[in-house]
């Protein structure tokens, strides 16, 4: 491991300003990807500032407007919430499928949002990786690349985005609040233009500017986020991250869908969000057929590796099953 300063930041402006003086200087909450990361030498900060303990940045609340949930709240927690459990279950569920209890309790919303790939290459320092070390190849492309994803990749990169929450908050129209010193206080970004597509700089994957900080996400209320599910297909049935998975959530009024959102986990660089599939949805009876016809909308686009192309049909599959039991 790569020898590094620390210090406990006072408040979320020394943070920011501390991470924003130079790029030797990485932010710590929860720890629980970071210390992995360390460890296997990935990445190898002068100075880890601890922003763990600062105030104020922990707290679940829910009102007539929406959810806000803290950065440093626990995933644990948020999910044993019962306002985000009757009130927005697809987050709830989300963070169920991720990690294992001992993770949950200590890895916090804001680091979720940002853990890395767990694409093994980049997680593996004796390969080449474009987005561990720019310009020095994808190990996946003509590798190892059955995990990898389907919708978004580039060809410089084809990881998946690994966050089962990040799926759910896309879904529900989430919003990123950042803070920081040269962005200024209160930046709202949604949740869907947040990570960012590897394109030719796969080492950028998401909008925050140096220094900024996620404090909080929101998440408005609306008709069908308490009509909302997560599903996740995986290779063992705990502590595995998503082959495919979807977060879905229907309005249905009259017997006709009023309003839908879909999004899928596990197959894109980023949470996908699949607006055809839910305009198919729209105006629809809740019934197979159209479920089938956004499952075949959802993956508009993708473009399967060689070893993956089963990830296509998984993709349709798991979506179909959520808005079939979602529409029941
Ligand atoms: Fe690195 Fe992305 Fe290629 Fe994986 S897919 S080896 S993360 S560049």
């Amino acid at each position: 491991m790569h020898p590094f300063t620390y210090l406990r930041a006072r408040d979320v402006q020394q943070a920011s300003a501390l991470a924003a003086q130079d790029r030797g200087t990485e932010l710590i909450a929860g720890g629980t990807d970071m210390l992995q990361l360390l460890k296997d030498d990935v990445r190898r900060p002068e100075r880890l500032v601890d922003i763990g303990g600062l105030t104020g940045l922990a707290s679940v609340e829910a009102t007539a407007s929406g959810l806000r949930l803290g950065a440093l709240a626990r995933m644990s927690d948020v999910a044993d919430n019962p306002a985000v459990r009757d009130g927005y279950p697809a987050i709830a569920e989300a963070l169920l499928a991720s990690a294992s209890p001992q993770v949950r309790n200590m890895a916090t919303i804001g680091g979720n949002l940002l853990q890395r790939t767990r694409c093994p290459y980049f997680r593996d320092t004796a390969t080449s990786c474009n987005k561990r070390e720019p310009g020095s190849g994808c190990a996946a492309i003509g590798g190892e690349n059955r995990l990898h994803a389907i919708l978004g990749g580039s060809a410089h990169c084809v990881a998946t985005h690994a966050s089962d929450l990040a799926v759910a908050l896309a879904a529900l129209d989430a919003v990123v609040v950042a803070e920081g010193a040269n962005a200024g206080s209160g930046r709202r970004i949604p949740l869907v233009d947040f990570h960012l597509v590897p394109g030719d700089t796969p080492q950028r994957e998401n909008v925050l500017q140096d220094g900024e900080l996620i404090v909080a996400v929101e998440v408005p209320a609306a008709a069908l986020t308490r009509r909302s599910l997560y599903r996740k297909v995986r290779d063992r049935a705990s502590f595995e991250f998503a082959l495919a998975s979807a977060a879905v959530a229907l309005e249905i009024d009259g017997g006709v869908i009023h309003q839908a959102r879909v999004a899928l986990g596990g197959v894109g660089t980023k949470p996908w969000r699949a607006y055809e599939a839910e305009r198919a949805l729209v105006g629809a009876t809740p019934r197979s057929a159209a479920f089938e016809a956004a499952a075949s909308r959802a993956v508009d686009g993708a473009k399967p590796l060689e070893q993956n192309g089963f990830k296509l049909e998984l993709a349709q599959r798991v979506v179909i099953r959520a808005l079939t039991t979602l529409g029941a």
